[in-house]
């Protein structure tokens, strides 16, 4: 061994385990369509692990099954919209008592109260996002489930307030 060649180590089993892993991952390549994760092209047949189409290195990964982000998008929504509505809601209610035109009615304010609630919810469920996308789809409909409940009747209190219904 000369002094320029690096010493075996973890980085040469490193290799060697690469090499491995694009061995499988064209020997699967050879009778299975797969789509390149970066442009789509089907990269079936492949002679070296790399995307004909746009280049990209490609390895062997390790992918789950029927895990969906539906059940999660569905659960933020609500959120986000109340958040980002909560955030424009809180304009005129901070500018006009400024201007001289008085407070807001307090439905106005307890409305913006929930939606900015509602939206730090969303983000909390975002940082979640993981556990809440492991849960059981049952759990995760009931999460979905819960969270329209909640917003479908604070927007039927707030028509009712705004309407004079009671
Ligand atoms: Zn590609």
């Amino acid at each position: 061994m000369t002094e320029s060649q690096p010493p075996a180590s973890a980085t040469t089993e490193a290799r060697e385990e690469t090499d491995r892993s694009d061995r499988l991952l064209l020997e699967y390549l050879v009778n299975n369509d797969a789509a390149c994760p970066v442009c789509g092209y089907n990269v079936r047949g492949l002679t070296r692990p790399v995307c004909p189409e746009c280049r990209h290195r490609l390895r062997l990964t390790v992918g789950a099954t029927d895990v969906t982000l539906r059940w999660f998008l569905a659960a933020i929504a609500p959120g986000v919209f109340s958040g980002i509505a909560a955030i424009f809601l809180a304009i005129p209610l901070i500018v006009s008592p400024l201007i001289g035109n008085g407070s807001a009615p307090g439905f106005i304010i307890a409305t913006d109260v929930f939606g900015f609630t509602s939206g730090i919810a969303a983000l909390v469920m975002m940082a979640q996002r993981k556990p809440i996308v492991a849960m059981p789809a049952g759990n995760q409909q009931m999460l979905v489930a819960i969270v329209w409940a909640v917003h479908i009747l604070a927007f039927i209190a707030l028509l009712g307030v705004a309407f004079g219904w009671y």
